[in-house]
């Protein structure tokens, strides 16, 4: 068993760590826990291990009841310091890194200096692990700088001394001893100076300067024996005696021999040390004892946290759950959702289909219907033109005016049919807004008079003569609600009003106001009137309509990109108004009205081909060509039209597009191959749009609808044939 390094191991704790304690925080517990350590503290200064390790034992247990950190530390270290010099080295390394672990949680920092440096005597001097020693001691002068700390970079400066001396390396230990020298102060206690003086010593000794080395020598021990110290004079007798002997002085050698015996002796005291392991043992029980109960603790921890967990487990499984509940849902709901959606566009197919369907019937419904009516129409002009003493017959103006009505109706309801399926197409024909509004005013003054109304046409003078836009269709919009407005008033007055709203560029917008004075319509009727088939207080002798003429006046309205608005008061009278912007553009309306001049003047006498197979139209349509003094012939079908080309020449073609065996598209076509080219025109009760492209790629000039303004048909025959008479002319 080796003692080396034993004085300042207790020195650290007498006078460092002590009044460090005297600073803690002054509750009872801890003055106790701070007597315990205190006593401890002299049990070992005094080499009684069993006493320091049973007292440091205590105050080691109340330190953890009261969690002082550096209590326990501190603790730690005596009881290591005990074990270092019972010469347990393994259980000193244990506490003083235990000690050291709560120095560090402590956080003072001179504790943790003379714990390193503990630890650095531990590795020098009893492993003889010179170089990690030495590293320890490095360490620990790492943690403070020399001024604050210098109690202990003074101390640990003197252990590195002795380290380096021990192995002989008085060269790297002198700069060290130096630095003691010249700070002794700051080793604050004779026990230090015995070892100062010693080290001193044993330095000059290997200078062989004999009489300086034991002068120092000398000093030490007398030190040493004044305060009755132990453990450093126990060195300074073994390196005197070892000074002496060198210098040849054996009997004083001999007595310092003896003198480090006794003490040694009494150091290892067979009995003492066996109480001091006895001590150490029941230490190292309550450590275990400790252990378990922080292993017991942290058990307990465990288990909460583990308790903790498995809540938060069953919550995540619970989340989990509901997660994948919501997620196979959500899968659910767009698997529903697309197999809904394809049911969807089947369905949006089906409707498509049957919308359709539901659009071709209406239009073959409708252009059966006109044919046979404009037959009807038209042997009723006949039969009263032709019989006047019929004129005043009731059933024949009742089957005329059903026959019109038929006919209007027809017309509507192909015209809202034509606005629903996106059909009309707006067209820009130049036209003078007052000639128009003169025109509707005169075509329905026949209405104006059987309720005695008047119409009177305000028409602002700041409107240019000549406007671009779809004049037909704003026609129809007039004459619908200037016909309602006349319908519903008796012997009153309907204006027709149209101001210039603004100008944008080219765009002019016109404000117009149809406005009577008749019936009015009530409040809670004004949103259903624009609805199809909807009359309000419809009364059978003075009114038929057909309840879609607001409906397709607010669809029209729709293709110029306009609204109706509507102000009335029953028994105040109606007024409607809306906004169309049109064109204003000379030189495109100069090009327009080019275009379409035709020479009416004209009385020559035209020979005319009819290729029609129905006979009541063969009957109409010759009738009003002859009536124009016209030469007509007709033929019922393609392949007579052919036959009667060949022989002889027309100077126009009418010809009907539904026919048995050939068309008239194919017949036109045939025509042509034979190099006629006498105009065509076709007759037809198919709407202009629907045929259009076929009639001209067959060969066609152009299209008349049944039943026909005769006044539009001599027009067009006129100007066809003048210009087709214009072209041979030319090539003439
Ligand atoms: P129709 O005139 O063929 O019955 P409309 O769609 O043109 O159908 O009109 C729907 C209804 O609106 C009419 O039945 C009538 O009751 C009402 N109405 C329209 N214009 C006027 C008006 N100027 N004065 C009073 N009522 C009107």
């Amino acid at each position: 068993m080796s003692y080396y390094r034993f004085y300042f191991l207790v020195f650290v704790f007498l006078n460092l760590f002590c009044p460090e304690l005297v600073a803690q925080t002054g509750s009872v517990s801890n003055e106790i826990v701070k007597d315990l350590t205190k006593e401890a503290c002299d049990f070992l200064d005094d080499t009684n291990y069993e006493k320091s390790l049973e007292k440091s034992g205590i105050a080691l247990q109340h330190a953890f009841n009261i969690k002082n950190d550096t209590l326990i530390s501190r603790n730690y270290n005596i009881i290591a310091i005990n074990f270092h010099e019972l010469g347990e080295l393994d259980k000193a390394d244990f506490f003083y890194h235990k000690a050291l672990s709560y120095a560090k949680r402590s956080n003072i920092v001179s504790l943790r200096m003379m714990i390193t440096s503990n630890l650095g005597n531990l590795c020098f001097f009893e492993r003889k692990l010179y170089r990690d020693g030495i590293a320890y001691y490095k360490e620990s002068l790492k943690f403070g700088d020399n001024s604050k700390y210098a109690e202990e970079v003074a101390i640990t400066n003197l252990n590195i001394v002795w380290s380096y001396f021990k192995i002989g390396n008085f060269k790297e230990g002198l700069p060290y001893l130096k630095y003691i020298n010249k700070n002794q102060n700051d080793l604050k206690g004779k026990s230090n100076d015995i070892a100062l003086n010693f080290l001193n010593g044993m330095y000059w000794s290997n200078e062989n300067k004999n009489d300086k080395a034991d002068k120092y020598f000398s000093k030490a021990i007398s030190y040493g024996e004044s305060i009755d110290e132990k453990t450093d004079l126990l060195y300074a007798y073994l390196e005197y005696s070892k000074f002496l002997n060198k210098i040849g002085k054996f009997e004083d050698a001999y007595k310092n021999m003896l003198s480090y015996n006794t003490i040694r002796d009494e150091m290892t005291n067979k009995e003492k040390l066996k109480r001091a392991s006895i001590a150490g043992f029941n230490l190292e029980l309550d450590e275990y004892k400790r252990q378990i109960d922080k292993i017991e603790n942290e058990k307990d921890s465990q288990y909460q946290s583990l308790k903790k967990s498995r809540i938060i487990v069953i919550l995540f499984v619970l989340i989990s759950f509901i997660l994948v509940f919501l997620i196979i849902t959500l899968i659910k709901n767009i698997k529903f959702k697309k197999k809904h959606n394809l049911e969807l566009l089947r369905a949006k197919e089906i409707a498509e289909e049957a919308s359709m369907l539901k659009t071709q019937f209406i239009s073959t419904i409708s252009h059966e219907l006109r044919t046979p009516l404009y037959g009807v129409v038209g042997i009723t002009n006949m039969l009263l033109e032709e019989h006047k003493e019929l004129s005043r017959s009731q059933h024949l103006s009742s089957l005329k005016f059903s026959a019109r009505y038929l006919l209007s109706l027809v017309n509507d309801i192909l015209q809202i049919n034509k606005i629903e399926e996106n059909k009309v197409v707006l067209e820009n024909l130049t036209f003078n807004i007052s000639d128009e509004i003169t025109m509707i005013k005169n075509s329905l003054s026949f209405l104006s008079q059987k309720n005695n109304n008047t119409i009177s046409v305000s028409i602002d003078p700041e409107i240019p003569e000549y406007l671009i836009g779809d004049k037909l269709r704003l026609a129809q919009i007039l004459m619908n609600l200037v016909s309602n407005a006349l319908k519903f008033t008796k012997d009153g007055e309907v204006e027709i009003i149209v101001k210039l709203n603004k100008i944008e560029g080219k765009m002019y917008y016109l404000d117009f106001l149809i406005k009577d004075n008749g019936v009015g319509i009530a409040i809670v009727d004004q949103g259903k009137i624009f609805e199809k088939f909807v009359q309000v207080g419809r009364k059978d002798e003075d009114y038929q309509g057909t309840g879609l003429g607001l409906s397709i006046v607010k669809r029209l309205l729709g293709l110029f990109g306009s609204t109706i608005s509507l102000k009335s008061n029953i028994g105040e009278g109606t007024s409607f108004s809306f906004v169309i912007p049109f064109e204003h553009d000379p030189q495109k309306t100069k090009k327009i009205i080019d275009e379409i001049e035709v020479d009416l003047t004209s009385s020559d006498v035209y020979k005319i081909l009819i290729v029609e197979d129905n006979l009541i139209n063969q009957l109409v349509t010759k009738k009003i060509i002859e009536k124009n003094n016209y030469i007509c012939k007709v033929v019922d079908d393609g392949f007579g039209a052919l036959e009667i080309l060949d022989k002889e020449d027309f100077d126009l073609i009418l010809m009907d597009i539904n026919m048995p065996l050939m068309n008239g598209f194919e017949t036109t076509k045939r025509i042509r191959l034979k190099g006629i080219k006498t105009p065509i025109v076709a007759l037809t009760a198919f709407d202009k749009d629907e045929i259009t492209d076929e009639a001209i790629s067959s060969g066609m000039s152009d299209i008349i609808i049944k039943p026909f303004e005769p006044v539009k048909l001599f027009k067009i025959i006129s100007y066809l044939i003048h210009e087709a008479k214009s072209e041979t002319s030319i090539k003439n």
